[in-house]
């Protein structure tokens, strides 16, 4: 085992430790990496894939205004006009309105880890990825976790969804409004009555659908909605707004135990974001004051066209998407036009073809990006995202021909 006397310095006189003292606090050892000497290089793109989606120069400008204190009275202002945004974007009164200092995750999280006690029964409609991150996010809180799973398009009838919630008594039950990974949009009407008919809480996500298809979280009898910034908002990743109502709120400040984390605690993001009815705001964690500028912006921009307006144009250009990617023999993989996600579009893999091949050739020819699967909908579809900004028919037209470039020169039997 290690001893004192057995150091190299045992023996050295006072003057050599005091020098090599002196060297070993000042002299560095790790030079300054060459590629920080050179300048930050970012490519422009075409960000035609689930997210993030460009962002219009307003909303980047904002982003780069002067930072001020986190606490400062001007940014309490900001952050009231945040919660006015997200009401108004999500359709509620709800008091209990904020934004995470996180991406879509930190929202799924925080909603999860807020009203859910450990050992307490929760149920998620899986039909992509989303439901699948939000049972493990459950289960490692230690919910007890029951999922219903059905294919990436698979949606879920009420009948079923009630049965699920009888046989499991949840006190959570979470859907995904617009399931990115699959390019469903999943109904919502009725099933905020089945929850609160067996008195469980309704989460939904609508992280890829948010200004893109409707949502009415009040009328809908959503009890926890969250979102994130970076899609049909089209603010800089990084920011997440979620909202709970009253029976939410009453679940998650009765509970026995403390949530298991302490950033997310919404008993200090609410006294944070000024929901907690007390004057005084105490610091808590210090909030991405660029991120909040920038997603500011981004509502009023939503605010200025009008919710209904940006729904209209969605589903305007994704039909003009699906009317062209039908012509060039491409299937949709959502059949029915109703379910489909008018942010982010799925279509099969054309038979003959390598999916990577086709996306690493748009990105080098193009300069463009679509994506592959993701999770389950891995090696079943190709997803084009058309949101916010990106939303317009040049955009679609600009898609489309990069599809039939791809499909003429990467038709497997030429490789
Ligand atoms: N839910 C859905 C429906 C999403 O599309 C995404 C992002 N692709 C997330 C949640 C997670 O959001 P983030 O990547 O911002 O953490």
């Amino acid at each position: 085992s290690w001893s004192a006397l057995d150091s190299p310095l045992v023996g050295r006189s006072a003057s050599v430790l005091q020098r090599m003292d002196h060297r070993s606090v000042s002299s560095v050892t790790i030079p300054p990496p060459a590629c920080m000497l050179r300048p930050l290089e970012v490519p422009m793109r075409y960000l035609f894939g689930p997210g993030p989606s460009n962002v219009p120069p307003r909303v980047l400008a904002s982003g780069s205004r002067p930072i001020i204190g986190h606490l400062h009275p001007e940014m309490y202002e900001i952050m009231n006009d945040i919660k006015k945004g997200i009401q108004y974007a999500f359709q509620t009164e709800n008091n209990m309105t904020i934004s995470m200092s996180g991406s879509g995750h930190a929202a799924m999280e925080c909603a999860v880890f807020n009203v859910v006690e450990p050992g307490e029964s929760v149920l998620v409609a899986v039909n992509g990825i989303w439901g699948e991150r939000v049972a493990e996010i459950a289960e490692r809180m230690g919910a007890n976790v029951h999922t219903m799973v059905k294919a990436p398009g698979g949606y879920y009838t009420k009948e079923e969804i009630e049965q699920a919630i009888e046989k499991h008594k949840p006190v959570l039950f979470f859907l995904t409004h617009g399931e990115s990974s699959a390019g469903l949009c999943h109904p919502v009407d009725g099933i905020g009555d089945i929850c609160r008919k067996h008195n469980c809480l309704f989460l939904v996500d609508t992280v890829a659908s948010l200004g893109a298809a409707p949502i009415f979280m009040d009328k809908q009898k959503i009890d926890i909605l969250y979102t994130g910034s970076q899609k049909a908002l089209n603010a800089p990743p990084g920011t997440a707004p979620i909202s709970f109502n009253d029976r939410a709120c009453y679940k998650m400040f009765n509970r026995k135990t403390k949530p298991i984390s302490y950033l997310f605690d919404m008993t200090h993001l609410s006294n944070y974001w000024g929901c907690d009815g007390n004057t005084v705001r105490a610091y808590h964690h210090t909030g991405p004051v660029s991120g909040f500028f920038a997603l500011r912006e981004s509502l009023a921009i939503l605010a200025e066209k009008g919710l209904e307006e940006s729904w209209r144009k969605h589903k305007e250009v994704s039909a003009y998407l699906y009317k062209g990617l039908e012509d060039l023999g491409l299937k949709l993989f959502i059949p029915d036009r109703d379910l489909r996600l008018p942010s982010v579009t799925t279509i099969a893999i054309p038979e003959g073809y390598d999916w990577r091949e086709m996306l690493g050739y748009i990105m080098k020819h193009h300069q463009m990006e679509m994506t592959g699967g993701l999770g389950p909908s891995i090696g079943m579809v190709m997803r084009i995202g058309l949101m916010g900004y990106n939303c317009e028919k040049t955009n679609a037209d600009k898609a489309l021909h990069a599809l039939a470039d791809a499909l003429k020169n990467c038709k497997k039997s030429k490789a």
